[in-house]
């Protein structure tokens, strides 16, 4: 089909949900999402209503040869798709807890704070990523690190089953019986199989922690943070920690104390006891004067609150890489390419402590990709679009550079959203797991009708 109209017109005949072409009221909105630097102009948007909706329009899809594609809550599509089917899934809302199986039914438009808050009101919690603002089906096909993930493994190993409508067309249950190996490649192998109505995942029984961050102004910096990096290889699996470099505007939504300054965020989550939790974190605290101590006893629905991750949309340029086991030379070479003496358009510098559980895969296999990684670095840089073609992938490149000598030679996919570097795609599963994805995806999507993989 080459009339767009046409298209948006064979749509419109079966879909009860809306049907836009970049023409009509209402498109632009359709196709926003939290990257605005991304803007989407696929020939035609729907924004499906039901699981009946996304089967009608794989149909049509199908029939018309269209390449189709999944746009949740836009943290990850990093690059504009300007072809064919865009399915969007902000109507599908539901959620359903049963505290008896301690299980959550979740339909593709939830994101996760909304699960949080579902699932605080009996007792449980689900295992998800630092931010409430992402989407849960996004996350959890990727793997997903969170704030507790050294303690309770990676996202996706929670997830129980998928309802999902396949590139084939075909209205399909993926979980440990129904389509085994189609629900080992969608936990952790991410794109290319259909587009995803709903998944179930297990809860965890979790009413509070001890955790949040704490803040070290600029000349604290470098003490701190080599404190950091020698308190975390003696941390039990109950306790999942990160530091990030911060250079915050002087902008009156941030709190004042941190205004305009370049600051070291250490974030702490214990799972267990605020006693135990406290003598553990010591270390960090008596590390340099805090400008804020946030770090106590927590309601585990405030998870959030511990990343405290941006939850409007902004322009994003970002990039992530893991990192090996990191040795005594990582703090002086690391503080030399972001500390607060260097000038750099980067708003946040991360390093997230992994292993313990996300270590160890489910007992019957997944695609999650860079299980082997002791660490992530992620970076962001600053919100100006002015610097995403040069300047921006410039600063990446030298950061990279500098720290090249630990960085991991597998990725893990939530990362590397969009593929933007040639070789990311490639980087993000060993050539094993790349070679069954690719077979599992001729099978559930013989034509190709979800396009997935690198930029060309
Ligand atoms: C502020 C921020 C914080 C983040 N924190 C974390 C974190 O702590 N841990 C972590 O692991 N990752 C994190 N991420 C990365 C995030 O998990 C990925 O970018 C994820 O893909 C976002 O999913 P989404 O649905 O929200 O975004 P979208 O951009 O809407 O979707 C991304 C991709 O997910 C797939 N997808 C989404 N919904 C469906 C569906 N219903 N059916 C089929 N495919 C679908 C599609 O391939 C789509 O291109 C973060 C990203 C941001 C911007």
């Amino acid at each position: 089909m080459t009339n767009d109209t046409t298209l948006a017109d064979q749509l419109r005949r079966t879909v009860t949900g809306p049907v836009l072409t970049a023409s009509d009221e209402g498109f632009a909105a359709e196709v926003a999402g939290f990257k605005t630097n991304v803007v989407h102009r696929p020939e035609v948007v729907v924004g499906i209503s039901s699981a009946a909706d996304a089967a009608a329009a794989v149909a049509v899809a199908v029939e018309t040869g269209t390449p189709i594609r999944v746009l949740a809550t836009g943290h990850g599509l990093g690059t504009p798709v300007t072809e064919g089917i865009v399915i969007t899934t902000s109507r599908l809302k539901g959620i359903t807890i049963d505290p008896a199986t301690k299980t959550a039914h979740i339909e593709a438009g939830c994101r996760w704070g909304e699960v949080v808050a579902a699932a605080a009101e009996h007792g449980l919690a689900p295992i998800a990523g630092a931010s409430g603002s992402v989407g849960c089906i996004g996350l959890v096909l990727g793997g997903g690190f969170g704030p507790m993930a050294r303690t309770f493994g990676v996202a996706s190993d929670w997830v129980r089953g998928f309802e999902l409508v396949t590139g084939a067309g075909d209205v399909v249950t993926a979980n440990a019986t129904s389509h085994p190996e189609l629900f080992w490649a969608m936990r952790g192998g991410k794109g290319g199989f259909g587009v995803v109505t709903s998944v179930d995942i297990e809860l965890v029984e979790l009413t509070t922690l001890y955790g949040g961050s704490v803040f070290f102004d600029a000349p604290d910096i470098d003490t701190a943070f080599r404190t950091w990096l020698e308190w975390i290889p003696g941390l039990p699996e109950a306790a999942t920690t990160s530091a990030m470099i911060l250079r915050l505007p002087p902008l009156p939504f941030i709190p004042e104390p941190l205004r305009g300054k370049t600051v070291l965020s250490i974030r702490f989550a214990y799972v267990g006891d605020s006693v135990a939790g406290e003598e553990l974190f010591a270390p960090i605290r008596a590390a340099g004067a805090l400008l804020i101590d946030a770090v106590a006893e927590m309601p585990a629905s405030a998870i959030a609150s511990i990343h405290n991750d941006p939850t409007d949309p902004t322009p994003s340029f970002d990039r992530g890489v893991l990192l090996d086991e990191l040795d005594g030379d990582f703090a002086g070479a690391f503080l030399a390419a972001v500390g607060p003496e260097q000038q750099l358009p980067l708003i946040g510098v991360e390093i997230r402590q992994l292993g313990g559980a996300t270590a160890r895969d489910v007992p019957e296999g997944s695609a999650v990709g860079g299980r082997g990684g002791a660490h992530s670095l992620f970076f962001i840089g600053a919100p100006d679009p002015s610097l995403f073609e040069t300047v921006l992938p410039a600063v990446a490149d030298q950061l990279l550079g500098a720290l090249q000598k630990w960085i991991s030679a597998e990725n893990t996919v939530n990362l590397a959203d969009g593929f933007v570097i040639p070789g990311s795609y490639e980087a993000c599963w060993s050539p094993e797991t790349l070679a069954r994805l690719d077979a599992v995806r001729s099978t559930y999507d013989p034509d190709r009708r979800f396009p997935y993989g690198p930029v060309r």
